[in-house]
Parts: C-alpha cells; sequence; structure tokens
C-alpha cells in the first residue's frame, strides 16, 4: 500500500530565499557529479550544501572539490526535520539526487518552506515496482499557489532527452510522427556484473514488462522481449532491447500528434545472462522473505553485494551515445534525423571522478538548476522538461560538459 500523505499548506516563513544558494540531497553517483558541477557554476551557486542520508559521503565528496562547500546529514524520509532544516538554510532550490523513493517527502517539505524542486527520476513507491508521473503530477496546484516551481525529471533520459524532442519539435519539424529514445553504454568497467547506477532502481526499471506507446494506446511487451540493432555513431551497431521508460508518459502527453513513441537501451551478454539467472532464482523481488527467522528484501540484499556504482568510475572505459530517433514531416517532405550526445567514460572521471552515467544524469540536473537560477526556466507549477523552452537549456548543455549533435538520416 503507498502511505497516504497529509496535504501540505503554503510556506509559513516569510524569509527570502536566497538565489545563489542550493541544496544538493544525495552524495551518491550523481550526487557526486552535481556537486563539482555546481561547485564549476560558482556564478550561479555561491553557496551549496550537500545533504545525504550517511553524511561521511558527503564529506568524501567535498573533499575533491577545490571550493569549499558544507555538508550535513538529512534523512529525506523525515518531512518535517527536513522542513525545519530548510527554513532555517533558506536556500534558493533543492537539489534532489537522492532515490526516487524520496521525491514526494522532498516535495512536501519544500512546499512547507517555500523552496524550489528538481528532480532526475519519477517517483516510485518502494513496495511496487511503478513509476508514474501522477503522484507529482498532483503537486501542480500547490506548487502554483505557493508561487514555487518543481522541475522533473532533469536527468539525461529522463531529461535531455525530452529537451531534444521539444527541440525537434520547435525548430527541425512541423509534424512529428515516431520518436525512438536510444540509450547506448558501450563501457567496460571489466567487472561480471555491476549497474551503473543505484542497483535497486536499475534492476526494478530493466525487469519490468516493456511499455510502448502506439496510436494512442499503450502496448505491453514481455520484458526484454524486443530487441533491434541499431548502428550508433562514434560507438558503431549495439544490440537495444525496448523497455519503458518515465519519459514516455509526459511525452505522449505533450508532443501533440506523435504516433509511436518506444525507448530502447543497450545492455552487453554478460549483463543480460546475470540479470536473468538473478531474477529465476528470485533475487530481484521486492516483497519480504523470511530468511532465518529475519525478514530481509531480496533486492535490497542483493543491492548490497553489488559493487557500489561510484566506486566504477576509475575502471570503466569506452563511451555513451544516447539520443532521439526522430521521424515525421518537415515543410511537406519526410525528415529522419537522431539528435544526440557521446560522452566519454575515462574523460568524466578525468573531471570528476565519475564515470559517464552519472555524468550524463548530473551535467543535466545542474543545467536544469541553472535554468531556474537565472530566471530562464522559472515559473510556478510542476513542469517536465519538455514543456519549457529547448533553445537556452541545450546552449548551456555543451559548454557545461555534454556537446550534442543533429544528424540528417535518410527517410527510406
Ligand atoms: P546512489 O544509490 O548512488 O545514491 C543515492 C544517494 O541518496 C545515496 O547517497 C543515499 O544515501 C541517498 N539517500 C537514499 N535515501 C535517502 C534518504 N532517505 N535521505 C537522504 N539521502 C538518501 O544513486 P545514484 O546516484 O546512482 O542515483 C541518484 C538518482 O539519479 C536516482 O533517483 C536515480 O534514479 C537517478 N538517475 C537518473 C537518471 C536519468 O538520466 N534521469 C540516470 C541515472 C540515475 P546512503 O549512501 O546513505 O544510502
Amino acid at each position: 500500500m503507498t502511505k497516504k500523505r497529509p496535504p501540505v499548506s503554503a510556506p509559513k516563513s516569510s524569509a527570502t530565499p536566497n538565489r545563489g544558494k542550493v541544496l544538493i540531497i544525495g552524495a551518491g553517483g550523481v550526487g557526486g557529479v552535481v556537486t563539482h558541477k555546481c561547485a564549476q557554476a560558482v556564478e550561479h551557486f555561491p553557496d551549496i550544501i550537500l545533504a545525504s542520508r550517511t553524511e561521511s559521503k558527503c564529506r568524501a565528496i567535498a573533499a575533491q572539490l577545490k571550493r569549499k562547500i558544507r555538508t550535513a546529514a538529512i534523512d529525506a524520509d523525515n518531512v518535517p526535520a527536513l522542513t525545519k532544516f530548510l527554513e532555517k538554510e533558506k536556500p534558493f532550490l533543492v537539489i534532489n539526487v537522492a532515490l526516487p523513493y524520496q521525491d514526494l517527502s522532498i516535495m512536501d517539505a519544500c512546499l512547507a518552506a517555500g523552496i524550489h524542486y528538481l528532480d532526475t527520476a519519477n517517483y516510485e513507491p518502494p513496495n511496487i515496482a511503478k513509476f508514474e508521473y501522477k503522484w507529482q503530477w498532483a503537486y501542480q496546484d500547490r506548487f502554483k499557489k505557493a508561487g514555487l516551481m518543481a522541475l522533473l525529471g532533469s536527468g539525461f533520459d529522463p531529461g535531455v532527452t525530452n529537451v531534444f524532442c521539444a527541440y525537434a519539435q520547435k525548430k527541425l519539424f512541423d509534424e512529428i510522427h515516431q520518436i525512438d529514445i536510444l540509450d547506448a553504454n558501450a563501457g567496460d568497467h571489466g567487472l561480471p556484473f555491476a549497474t551503473n547506477f543505484n542497483p535497486e532502481i536499475n534492476l526494478r526499471e530493466v525487469s519490468a514488462r516493456g511499455r510502448y506507446f502506439e496510436h494512442g494506446e499503450w502496448v505491453e511487451t514481455e520484458p526484454l522481449s524486443w530487441s533491434r540493432t541499431f548502428d550508433f555513431p562514434e560507438i558503431g551497431p549495439k544490440k537495444a532491447f525496448l523497455l519503458y521508460h518515465e519519459e514516455l508518459e509526459s511525452l505522449a502527453v505533450h508532443i501533440p500528434g506523435v504516433k509511436r513513441l518506444r525507448f530502447w537501451m543497450t545492455f552487453s551478454d554478460n549483463y543480460m545472462n546475470h540479470m536473468r539467472a538473478l531474477q529465476n532464482v528470485g533475487m530481484l523481488g521486492i516483497a519480504p522473505v523470511n530468511h532465518q527467522g529475519r525478514e530481509i528484501i531480496p533486492i535490497q540484499f542483493l543491492k548490497t553485494l553489488l559493487p557500489d556504482p561510484a566506486s566504477l568510475g576509475p575502471r570503466t572505459k569506452g563511451k555513451t551515445n544516447i539520443g532521439c530517433l526522430v521521424e515525421g514531416l518537415h515543410k511537406g517532405k519526410k525528415r529522419r534525423v537522431y539528435i544526440y550526445n557521446v560522452c566519454d567514460h575515462q574523460e568524466c572521471y578525468r573531471e570528476v571522478q565519475s564515470q559517464a552515467i552519472s555524468y550524463t544524469t548530473g551535467v543535466p540536473a545542474v543545467v536544469g538548476a541553472i535554468m531556474m537560477a537565472s530566471g530562464k526556466w522559472l515559473k510556478p507549477g510542476v513542469w517536465n522538461m519538455e514543456q519549457l523552452d529547448p533553445e537556452p537549456f541545450l546552449a548551456e548543455l555543451g559548454p557545461r560538459g555534454l556537446p550534442w549533435q543533429v544528424l540528417e538520416l535518410p527517410t527510406d
């Protein structure tokens, strides 16, 4: 059962938030990149606090920086304590890079304290492997009324992929008919099995039933039952599997006239073999099981055994290629383009001591935060990325570390 939350009233405190002050919650792989990148953007964020459940992880990240930042211990599931902290510190914005389970409690605390909000992944109840925007979209009126903004899904996918779609709609097409979001990771960490972001969230997502949008309907597929080979610029041909991914839900609502929307992700044979074996023996289960008189949740136990994604940085070599393959009409003629970014794991590590998956998530989170802090995207309400002007975001994305390109493709 999902916990029922009491409605949160408008902010009580009258102190004005400090525009240059940002609170980052979560000190994992993505939190590390966000902190490095906020620290580089000193013109926007002269004052940074990094808070997480385990403060020692915040201190370890802070020690990597040339600038001084503050750290704090926070349990983001505790709304009253977080609200108190926000009321005392009055940051302009909270960047939530903890886990999707914390989204609603952090949104509640932001509403209560009068602080803007940004995240990179949509809410998931811990005990149901299901992610949907309905829980966060339900905050629309409360954020509007409070004059606050919540920017949802400002990572790469969701995030930059949504912005690529908005750019295609604004600048490249008169009608968009089909979007295939492609996420390829040709990186190799040399380990038998590891996930490149939080293992629990990653394995819940990948082992779920597939789903895509076609002619106004959602079509379900068996988990990982559909695959196709795509030839990716700079990394070559890769087999990708159809998955359900959260940006499909918001794009189906916000890209008018789109007939088909799908999401594809590449996995190595090694990853697939391990994942299937783990699934077959029940290690991906999210329901408690009794083990020697104690209740344990199999996937959480597995997370304890698997490598910490933040530790993969030094050993991951190769590149990622993530983008949107868009088809439609332009000036009465068929058009097909691939809008994409290529990111090199080792270059990311040299810059911010992280692999490219955390990097490609953390940089867009900071670009989204800059859009809000600079006022370019600041408007009350709860927004998905494709609902905002893509051009200022994309103008900032390359210089902040993720250059992007548009490749014109044959239409046949
Ligand atoms: P990690 O597991 O590496 O880090 C999560 C961090 O959140 C940890 O520091 C953890 O603390 C902290 N945390 C967990 N629960 C709480 C809590 N109750 N209060 C405070 N802090 C808490 O995850 P990642 O860095 O890999 O991922 C971060 C987010 O980024 C996830 O939501 C993930 O879904 C999202 N993501 C988005 C992508 C995109 O492109 N949009 C791609 C990849 C990831 P502790 O160390 O104590 O456990």
